[in-house]
């Protein structure tokens, strides 16, 4: 034993007794020997420790939206007008099952292309939006012994009161002095719409019509509280043969990325349409639950003598199918998850499309977790990882969906419109301030 030095508890204590008893000198009995790699090895956990604690605070930290201070105006009326765009969504979608409640063809289904519709709400200052509102779709109808669909692209314009829309269970908890309105169907120069029972039947009327005073245009209004697709007389035809195949975001993201990827500015613009359909969507049966990579298609067009189509980025959409049996038109059902559940798909998938890559395919999983409590981890630590990559702007819209359940939002259900703010503030809008370069 070195002089001076011992590990001996007991012989420290006999040393002390025998001191003057004024101080209990420790000091120089203690020596504390550690090899090199010893020392080196307990910093280098001690800074993985702190930074990953550090990442933490930071994801935390970012997700703590000031809820209780109050949204601006403007964010309220958009959020309003967001809410009012679902109702329209939903009515869409009831319209469309009354008009192909016939069973004339094995299986008919819509594609609703996502616009993000942005410009439209923020161009009215006054919450009174002039343009009447219109969804993009393309019609399918699969004919009896043909493998592939007849589609037809159109726009469908909505001619509807405020009383005759899907309002449902995402109705505000309470009314605010926040008014939008869009056009009412109520215009002397519009022409009074024809009410139509058989979709199919009259789709392909106005297919075939060859004369200017037989083409129309589809609309959707109500007639004695039923919600239906009418026609108005239209200038040119208005229905486009559609042949292009399609390909999902889940195989895009699972493709080699040696041999494609996906533009950043495409990309960019694709995050920003997907979080406005979640608030333009939600709880209408666009939507059952919430967007997922294999939800979310794109044209492609095949290229002769290549394996991959030309993939048209700008234009996702959703399918929805319409059973005879499958009483759409009735808005008896719940469809929207609760906000965590949501929030946290709207993160993995931003996440994922930023990386191009799937979280399975991240964590190397065989099988995607289903459950919300595992996936919550998963993307906590990913969103953690990517805080150094991710613009600001961008991991912002991140941090505020995976770190939802730490927010001070946590307890907010869907019927608050301060919720519907702080979505728009919090993840429409910085990640349409990112898109700002490339509009
Ligand atoms: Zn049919």
């Amino acid at each position: 034993m070195t002089q001076g030095v011992t590990d001996d508890i007991l012989a420290l204590i006999v040393a002390n007794r025998k001191d003057d008893g004024k101080h209990i000198d420790l000091i120089p009995r203690f020596k504390l020997m550690f090899g090199a790699s010893n020392l080196t090895n307990a910093i280098d956990e001690l800074e993985t420790a702190v930074s990953g604690l550090n990442r933490l605070i930071h994801t935390v930290t970012r997700s703590r939206q000031p809820v209780e201070s109050e949204p601006s105006r403007q964010t309220k009326r958009l959020a309003k007008a967001f809410r009012h765009l679902s109702s329209l969504a939903s009515s869409l979608h009831t319209a469309l099952g009354n008009g192909w409640s016939k069973s004339c063809h094995p299986s008919h289904n819509a594609q609703l292309f996502l616009d993000d519709r942005l410009d439209v709400l923020q161009s009215s200052k006054s919450g009174r939006h002039k343009a009447r509102p219109a969804f993009r779709l393309v019609l399918a109808t699969e004919a009896p012994g043909k493998e592939s669909l007849d589609r037809l692209e159109t726009e469908v314009h909505m001619h509807l009161d405020e009383q005759d829309l899907d309002i449902g269970r995402l109705e505000a908890s309470s009314s605010t002095r926040v008014r939008v309105s869009f056009t009412s169907s109520h215009c002397d120069s519009d022409p009074l719409p024809t009410g139509i029972d058989d979709l199919c039947m009259a789709l392909t009327a106005a297919q075939s019509a060859n004369s200017a005073n037989q083409y129309v245009a589809f609309v959707v209004s109500a007639s004695k509280g039923r919600t239906q697709i009418a026609t108005i007389p239209a200038p040119q035809k208005c229905l486009i043969a559609c042949h292009q195949q399609f390909i999902s975001l889940k195989e895009l993201l699972s493709d080699d990325l040696t041999k494609r990827r996906i533009p950043l500015r495409s990309r960019m613009l694709l995050s920003v349409r997907l979080a406005s359909n979640l608030l333009q969507l939600l709880n209408t049966p666009w939507l059952p639950a919430t967007f997922s990579k294999e939800k979310i298609f794109f044209p492609a067009t095949p290229v002769p003598k290549q394996n991959t189509p030309l993939v048209d980025f700008s234009r996702p959409f959703i399918h929805s199918e319409f059973k005879e049996d499958d009483p759409t038109a009735v808005f008896s059902q719940n469809y929207a998850s609760p906000p965590k559940e949501t929030l946290l798909e709207l993160g993995i998938l931003l996440l994922e499309i930023w990386h191009e890559q799937t979280l399975e395919e991240r964590f190397s999983l065989d099988k995607s977790p289903v459950e919300f409590f595992d996936r919550l981890p998963l993307a906590l630590k990913w969103a953690e990882e990517s805080h150094t990559e991710l613009l600001e702007s961008y991991e912002n819209a991140v941090c505020y969906c995976t770190g939802f359940m730490t927010g001070e939002s946590r307890g907010s259900q869907w019927k608050d419109d301060k919720l519907w703010a702080s979505v728009y503030g919090e993840v429409i809008e910085p990640l349409a301030r990112n898109c700002k370069l490339w509009r």
